[in-house]
């Protein structure tokens, strides 16, 4: 697993999503990998270590990933979010999703920059940060890769794969994608996922139901 990036998850978000804190060990960038939760113990962890916020990244426009976006940015003004230009619809729907869901609270972020497969230079000291479009839970879901690890979203979970009965979901679609862009990557790959534990590449194609005896 990785030794140039350090992870911090923090896995008690709305609906049980979970924030990623990651950082360039040796140049302090960082960026938080959707945002649900725990601002004021990321904040602290960001300034007690010293690093510089560069990105928000957001890995799909539901309301249980991005319901904290806005709440960061405004301590990060420096901070860039970033999504998939495909998600942008859901994002600019967030307030109705959590009233459709209960929740109360969330503000619409607004996006610094739209991504697509082949909008890539977002880097973290050296690392580049790739953007894999794996659409299938939303139109504009996306992967991010960074060294060794994967962070999934709600595309790839641990013995599971996003729902796919949301509005522009589709199962032919996720199986797509995480067939034909995640299991064609390397078997040691750490995939962090948007809920739950993590897991491996190798392992997911082993073992994830939903592939199986294909693999
Ligand atoms: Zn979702
Ligand atoms: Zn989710």
């Amino acid at each position: 697993m990785t030794d140039k990036i350090e992870i911090k998850a923090y896995p008690n978000g709305i609906f049980g999503a979970t924030t990623y804190l990651i950082y360039d060990k040796k140049t302090l960038e960082a960026a938080i990998i959707d945002c649900t939760s725990s601002i004021e113990e990321i904040e602290k962890e960001i300034k007690d270590k010293k690093l510089n916020l560069k990105y928000i990244l957001i890995t799909h426009g539901h309301f249980d990933h991005v319901y904290c976006v806005k709440k960061m940015k405004e301590k990060f003004s420096n901070s860039l979010i970033f999504m998939h230009k495909d998600d942008l619809p859901l994002l600019k729907q967030v307030e109705v999703q959590c009233s459709m869901a209960g929740v109360e609270g969330i503000e619409t972020p607004c996006v610094d920059g739209l991504l697509d497969e082949k909008s890539q230079n977002l880097k973290l000291g050296d690392n580049e940060i790739k953007v894999i479009h794996t659409k299938g839970h939303s139109k504009g879901g996306v992967c991010y890769l960074i060294d060794d690890v994967l962070f999934s979203g709600d595309t790839l979970f641990c013995a599971s794969i996003g729902r796919c009965d949301l509005f522009g979901g589709s199962f032919e679609e996720i199986q797509d994608s995480i067939k034909n862009k995640l299991f064609v990557l390397d078997d040691n790959i750490v995939v962090y996922p948007g809920h739950g534990e993590k897991t491996t590449i190798g392992y997911e194609k082993k073992y994830n139901p939903y592939f199986g005896s294909n693999y």
